[in-house]
């Protein structure tokens, strides 16, 4: 394996799994450290790998067919993070010869180095899944798990140029993968008043553009100075709008993981989603949650009354924020 000079890393497609595979892909890097490094990523993460310094190039993924098109002749190896056969099907077809992941959807076969999941990833944060594997492949791994992010000066001043004058405080209210996953939209808004009351604070709501509505309804109940920034950023500039914040208070999703990956001290509550597993890695953070017998399901809908969620106050994760800001 040392003799790899050209690496390609397939990038996870979710934003909290890039972040949370950054630990592995700097194992990776270590591992390899004369190599060009090089990461294909889907569109809408791949601006993210422009925070990692570690990484030489980035490259957008256009799909199965144009990727192997694109990569053929280019790379020696390729380490793949998501599990699915068409990311391994993309890197035989370019012909690259070493190529390396779990052996994972019926894909073993177009794998030169392979492994299976080891059961003793479940149950603790998934930095650790994607670190097992490297580990599988035979690839050491180093030290405390590193999934920090370094936002890009240029990104940070872009953020601060979104916001305006004065401190702020975030709100991340949405979840892209479903309603389970979110907290009430009327306690982060009554949250983040109580907060930002106390700092001296306006209050960013941020996301993407489906959750512009509900951040306009919070928006509306709230008495704290407030900006609806969902839907206007892109995502170097949302990266640049968290890594201003003071704090963020949000459910567990991508940009949660990213403000994490920034070191903004962020309240993340959770509830139908398995807090062992994907909770913010690093950093000051703190997860709110209530116990219920049938967490985590790990629905994209609450088939119930979505107590998980209703059960988690106002005043704890205002007072978790409180104490966050005065450390
Ligand atoms: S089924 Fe239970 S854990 Fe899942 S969203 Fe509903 S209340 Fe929460």
């Amino acid at each position: 394996m040392s003799e790899i000079g050209r690496l390609l890393v397939r990038a996870p497609n979710w934003v909290g799994d890039v972040v949370l595979s950054l630990p592995a892909l700097r194992d990776a890097r270590r591992a390899f450290p004369d190599a060009r490094l090089e990461v294909l990523a889907r569109g809408w993460v791949a601006d993210l790998y422009r925070a990692v310094p570690e990484v030489d190039a980035v490259r957008e993924s256009q799909g199965l067919a144009a990727d192997a098109e694109a990569l053929r002749g280019q790379h020696d190896a390729a380490l793949l993070l998501p599990n699915s056969f068409a990311t391994a099907l993309a890197v035989w077809r370019a012909g690259i010869p070493e190529r390396w992941g779990y052996a994972t959807d019926g894909r073993g076969l177009l794998l030169t180095r392979r492994c299976p999941v080891p059961p003793a990833v479940r149950g603790r944060s998934q930095v650790y899944y994607y670190r097992a594997m490297l580990e599988g492949l035979g690839i050491a791994t180093e030290g405390p798990p590193d999934a920090t992010l370094r936002c890009p000066g240029e990104w940070s001043d872009r953020g601060a140029e979104l916001l305006g004058e004065g401190a702020w405080i975030g709100v991340n209210p949405g979840a892209f993968y479903g309603s389970a996953k979110r907290w009430l939209p009327e306690r982060f808004g009554a949250a983040a008043d109580i907060v930002a009351r106390r700092a001296g604070a306006k209050v960013a709501l941020v996301g993407g553009p489906k959750e512009r509505p509900l951040a306009e309804a919070i928006a509306e109940g709230m008495e704290a100075p407030v900006r609806v920034l969902c839907g206007e950023t892109t995502l170097a500039e949302l990266v640049g709008v968290l890594s201003r914040l003071r704090l963020l208070l949000t459910n567990d999703s991508g940009p949660m993981h990213v403000a994490a990956a920034l070191g903004v001290p962020l309240v993340a509550v959770f509830g139908s989603t398995d807090w062992t597993e994907t909770a913010p890695v690093g950093g000051a953070s703190r997860v709110v949650r209530e116990h219920a017998d049938c967490a985590p399901c790990l629905l994209r809908e609450c088939p119930i009354d979505h107590h998980c969620m209703t059960r988690v106050g106002v005043d704890r994760v205002a007072s978790e924020a409180l104490e966050l800001l005065a450390s």
